[in-house]
């Protein structure tokens, strides 16, 4: 075979790897998110008994087609990122001991207390339907560990390419906008309720997760939100009638311990 040839076959094989690779990443990333607005709060937990914020809870979050999985993530004393919704674990500040002495301690299934890196792992395997809707809470340490609990977690989410999974919600404005500084790209919406859709626009956060009844006290705000183009989403909405409320205004997201039945309702 000529040397030419040979270098042709040599250049065919490596595009023909380059293109196929190519594919496989992009379609590991494709996602097609479920259309309904249901948001399991802390995973779908409550109908079969698992652990709030458990990886059990994620899947069948996931499990249940909901277009999101909500869960808090805090860093304990030795900077491992790990999810809880309360900044005690076992009677432990999770703050102020090690990732080692915490995970003595399983969940009331048996799991051990999940790391971040677990979690997504455990929500980007077979899923291309439910988001992840990642909670970064407060230090209690300070506004500053609070920021690099938020830069070390859209680090984490950027090298598992999770990042169009990811929507990232806080109590603490300033964590959303070092996740913005971190990653553009990536989706935040704010929790505390006194901002309007104006102002989150304004700010690049995408969205308005609001506890209901600020949305009951500012009914201008649904509107507002719309022409703004920044994504409506309500905590923690668990009674039928306010869902309907809600569902009828066209919320995009609806944050619930009761996925199940709101699902059924979006049936309807
Ligand atoms: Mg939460």
């Amino acid at each position: 075979m000529s040397f030419r040839k040979v270098s042709m076959i040599f250049i065919c094989v490596s595009i023909g790897m380059l293109i196929s690779c190519t594919t496989t990443r992009k379609s590991n990333r494709s996602t097609k998110f479920a259309s309904n607005p249901v948001v399991a709060h802390r995973g779908a937990f409550k109908k079969n008994g698992f652990p709030e914020n458990s990886i059990a809870s994620l899947k069948e979050a996931i499990r249940l087609k909901c277009t999101g999985s909500e869960f808090d993530v805090r860093m304990t004393a030795d900077d491992s990122l790990i999810i809880n919704h309360d900044p005690h674990f076992n009677k432990l500040e999770i703050e102020k001991t090690t990732y080692a002495e915490l995970s003595q301690y399983k969940l009331s299934n048996g799991e051990k207390l999940p790391t971040l890196r677990e979690y997504l792992l455990a929500g980007i395997a077979d899923n291309k339907l439910t988001r992840l809707v990642l909670e970064i809470k407060p230090s209690g340490l300070g506004k500053e560990r609070g920021k690099r609990i938020a830069e070390r977690s859209v680090e984490l989410v950027k090298e598992l390419e999770a990042t169009p999974m990811t929507v990232y919600i806080s109590f603490d404005y300033d964590i959303l906008k070092k996740v913005i500084e971190v990653d553009p790209k990536a989706s935040t919406q704010y929790l505390n309720g006194e901002k309007s859709p104006e102002q989150l626009k304004a700010d690049g956060i995408a969205g308005a997760d609001y506890h209901f009844s600020v949305f009951k006290k500012n009914p201008g705000w649904i509107e507002e939100a719309k022409k703004y183009k920044i994504i409506l989403n309500a905590w923690t909405v668990n009674d039928a009638e306010t869902m309907d409320w809600l569902l009828k205004d066209g919320f995009d997201f609806i944050t619930t311990n009761e996925p199940e039945l709101l699902l059924e309702k979006t049936r309807k």
